[in-house]
């Protein structure tokens, strides 16, 4: 397991490539690694563009902060969950990044395969169902559909992703994002030609 030292200066320098891409807007998201029995997560009211070593809390899996005043992320909960339910994931990035976030709010998943890039990392991002931001509801819509993907939509509000590495979660984060970007293009072009089913399991196959 990495120190304290790197997990945070890999959160900080994710963090920052988020916001040069504009995935991360203001104060919007949040970044964890696992650490120890617990996780290094963003403090709440940090900005993912801009952190600094103070901005990075160690949490329990109960939520608590276990450093004195810092507040962890509000998302915390979810993140714990995911961690729980994925033991892989050591990294987890939630972002409001635009074209992803349009999706999520128009109520559209990017379950369709539209491109065969798309189909072999993600299978498909489903969109979870609406619930108050930091709300456990928020978590059990969201955490259930981490058992089939890595990857999802949260309605009206944003993206998740987790993975092994911080370096895969955000090519994913990066795929995903220009990937909602593509099949907005499409749709002003007269709509995507989709492929087909067998088209969908070939490329799944070379997984
Ligand atoms: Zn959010």
């Amino acid at each position: 397991m990495f120190s304290r030292y790197k997990l945070t200066n890999k959160i900080i320098k994710y963090g920052r490539m988020c916001d040069e891409k504009n995935f991360t807007p203001g104060y919007s998201g949040n970044i964890s690694a696992r650490y120890r029995d617990g996780m290094l997560i963003t403090v709440s009211g940090s900005s993912n563009g801009y952190l600094k070593p103070a901005d990075i809390v160690f949490t329990n899996f109960s939520g608590e902060s276990l450093e004195k005043g810092k507040k962890p992320s509000s998302e915390k909960f979810l993140h714990i969950e995911l961690y729980k339910r994925r033991p892989e994931f050591n990294y987890i990035i939630h972002v409001h990044a635009p074209y992803l976030s349009s999706f999520a709010s128009a109520g559209r998943d990017l379950m369709a395969p539209v491109m065969a890039e798309n189909v072999f990392y993600f299978g498909g991002i489903p969109l979870a169902e609406y619930a108050l931001p930091s709300s456990g509801q928020l978590v059990e819509n969201t955490a259930k559909f981490f058992d089939k993907y890595d990857a999802v939509l949260m309605a009206n509000h944003g993206f998740i992703v987790g993975s092994k590495t911080i370096e895969d979660a955000y090519m994913k984060l990066e795929l995903a994002e220009s990937y909602a970007q593509v099949v907005l293009n499409t749709e002003i072009l007269g709509g995507a030609k989709v492929l087909d089913e067998n088209q969908a399991k070939e490329i799944l196959s070379l997984r």
